[in-house]
């Protein structure tokens, strides 16, 4: 092992708890849904969770399918784990999920007792490790009994192979369904993991207050509209961006519509003295209720501009209104 993370790791990052459970995450998380695969270097993902590590980002995020291939980001995180990691894994906080589609046939998807139990098994076995700290259910199903499905997360728990459950993707009624299914079998639902970024906000509606009535933590994900939400498409759209590159999930169009608003939002955030990326983070960690932001990274430089923003925190009136006019 020749990695030796940083003494003062612990220095600087906040740690938020989640929702009503021992469960304390680094106000910045850092995910793995792109740029751990085998398309991607593996060096580069290892540079990447080295830095985060540095800097406190204790909690790694993953799911079965990221990659590509499916599986991949899990088996390139389990050769990084046993190279770096090893030695702090009781310092960290790793999850998984399941329930989007995974291997053919009718049991590699959604939410079955059996799908669920299968597919944390292989992840456990692609990343090396005993447990997760956290399983989620990736997706509502809509044919599988909830009762079904809460109880596989369960059984996860009882098994050791899971620490905590959550859910994900959940709207706000669903998820207080799944919260009193899994209060009763005595594993609580403690995190819930939802879209929510300037551009997306849906969850303001009522999701958040239904976590907050039900003691649920709440990490959102692609917090930066997946890079719009960062200086990098103010100008065009670079070719070793996600939607430069044709990412399945990022499309031109959609950034080229937004751009407007990238510009408006930049040119705010400058007169704060902080970047676009950082404004946009921090403006979701004013909420009590967002117990970590989730972000992606292509580089150990971006991870670190982005936790940066925790040294600025701190919004006007006036700011938060200019925000809003914006985003109308
Ligand atoms: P973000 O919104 O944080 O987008 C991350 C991307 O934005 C980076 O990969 C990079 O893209 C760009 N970026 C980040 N920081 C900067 C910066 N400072 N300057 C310029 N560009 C920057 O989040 P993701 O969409 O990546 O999602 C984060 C995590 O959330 C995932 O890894 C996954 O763990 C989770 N997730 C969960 C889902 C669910 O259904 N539960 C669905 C989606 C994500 P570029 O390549 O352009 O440099």
């Amino acid at each position: 092992i020749d990695y030796r993370p940083a003494e003062d790791r612990y220095d600087d990052m906040t740690y938020r708890r989640s929702g009503k459970s021992g469960i304390l995450l680094p106000a910045i998380s850092i995910g793995l849904w792109h740029n751990f695969g085998h398309i991607d270097r593996i060096e580069n993902g290892r540079n990447i969770l080295k830095k985060a590590f540095d800097l406190g980002i204790t909690h790694f995020d993953l799911a079965n399918n990221y990659g590509p291939p499916f599986g991949s980001a899990e088996e390139n995180f389990g050769t990084i784990m046993k190279r770096d990691f090893l030695p702090y894994r009781d310092e960290l906080f790793i999850s998984s999920k399941a329930g989007y589609d995974m291997w053919p046939g009718p049991y590699g998807n959604f939410g079955s007792r059996k799908y669920l139990i299968a597919s944390l098994d292989q992840s456990l076995q692609r990343m090396g490790l005993d447990y997760v700290d956290l399983f989620y259910h990736h997706r509502p199903d809509p044919d599988t009994p909830l009762e079904e499905t809460m109880g596989a997360l369960d059984q996860i728990v009882r098994q050791g192979k899971a620490l905590y459950v959550g859910i994900s993707n959940y709207p706000a009624d669903e998820t207080a369904n799944a919260a009193a299914i899994l209060k009763d079998l005595g594993t609580p639902c403690l995190i819930h993991q939802v879209k929510y970024s300037m551009f997306d906000r849906e969850p303001e509606d009522k999701l958040l207050d239904t976590l907050e009535e039900n003691g649920i933590g709440c990490i959102t994900f692609s917090p930066l509209a997946q890079g719009m939400l960062t200086k990098k498409y103010v100008d065009g759209i670079p070719e070793d961006s996600r939607a430069g590159k044709n990412m399945t999930y990022l499309a031109k169009e959609q950034v080229e519509a937004k751009q407007p608003k990238i510009k408006a939002l930049n040119d705010l955030a400058q007169k704060r003295g902080q970047e676009l990326a950082q404004m946009a983070l921090v403006w979701l960690l004013r909420d009590p209720r967002v117990t970590s932001v989730l972000i992606g990274a292509s580089s150990p430089e971006q991870l670190a501009e982005n936790v940066a923003s925790l040294e600025q925190q701190a919004f006007s009136d006036e700011e938060l209104q200019m925000i809003e006019s914006i985003l109308q």
